[in-house]
Order: C-alpha cells, then sequence, then structure tokens
C-alpha cells in the first residue's frame, strides 16, 4: 500500500541540521502518526513520503520554504523592558505566548538589555534546512472518524 491523501502513516525519524545536529528523533518513543494531506507535518516531508510503503526508508533534506519558513527580520523587536514588569524573571531563550492583531504568536527572548528586551517572533526552525531520516512502519486507511477529525487516532496521534 503507497502513501496517498487520507492514509494513516506511521513513522520513525531522526532530524537533524546542516551541521549534523539532532533536533528532534522519535527514538525511545512511539513512532509519529499523521493523516496523509491533512498539512500535520511540514509540507516537504509529506511530499517526500507520498507513494512510500511501509518499511521503506529514506533521507531527505527540506528547505525552509519547504519547512519553518525563511527567518523574518521584522519579528525581532526591541520592547520597553518595563512591558515585562509583571514577570519575575527574564532570561534568554524564555519562550511565551502573546497575543497579536494575527493570532497567538510564540516569541523567545533573545536578549535582556537594561532598557530594553528583544524578542523573536521567528519560529525556532526558521530559516534552518531540515534533514529528515525516515522510516515508514505503518501504512493504513483513515478510519471513517479520522478523516472526520482530521488527524491519526492511536499510538503516535491522538489518543481520545
Ligand atoms: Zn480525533
Amino acid at each position: 500500500m503507497q502513501i496517498e491523501d487520507n492514509m494513516i502513516v506511521t513513522f520513525d525519524y531522526r532530524l537533524t541540521d546542516d551541521d549534523g545536529l539532532e533536533i528532534d528523533s522519535s527514538e525511545g518513543r512511539d513512532p509519529l502518526a499523521y493523516l496523509h494531506g491533512s498539512d500535520a507535518i511540514v509540507a516537504g516531508l509529506e511530499r517526500a513520503l507520498t507513494g512510500k510503503s511501509a518499511g521503506d526508508s529514506f533521507e531527505v533534506r527540506i528547505l525552509p520554504e519547504d519547512a519553518y519558513g525563511e527567518r523574518d527580520d521584522d519579528l525581532e523587536q526591541e520592547v520597553p523592558r518595563e512591558q515585562f514588569a509583571a514577570m519575575e524573571s527574564l532570561e534568554e531563550g524564555m519562550e511565551f505566548e502573546v497575543e497579536t492583531d494575527d493570532g497567538p504568536m510564540i516569541i523567545t527572548i533573545v536578549e535582556v538589555g537594561e532598557e530594553v528586551v528583544t524578542v523573536d517572533g521567528n519560529h525556532d526552525l526558521a530559516g534552518v534546512a531540515l534533514t529528515f531520516a525516515v522510516t515508514v512502519r505503518e501504512v493504513r486507511q483513515a478510519t471513517p472518524e479520522e478523516l472526520e477529525h482530521g488527524h491519526a487516532h492511536g499510538p503516535g496521534g491522538h489518543e481520545h
């Protein structure tokens, strides 16, 4: 059975950047399960999985435009420190959700100065080329319930 839209795909993966550093991996936990064609995983990986079958292993390098997008320097901004007065501590690398005109957004603190705090609204992996080493474990038709929900059920998917 080859992977196409409306199938549930279960796969193991190891994700590295161009320096070979591991960003994420399914090792030691359940393989990831998702509904193919539902945009549940990055576009480049979904495309690479199309047509593959259970047991297939492959490696694919995905450019930012097909993953988490290019960095947008306008999303890095300096904010007066007093706007963070309610927070007990401020440290580089802290992430939190803020409301913007475009909806909720995760921002990361990149620098804490005396007067201003530099925040970055880019995704952690924006501008990063992603290399996935993938092994497809299982391919099956989605159940009517999964299609209705728009996601995979069971181990590696939604448990509910
Ligand atoms: Zn569901």
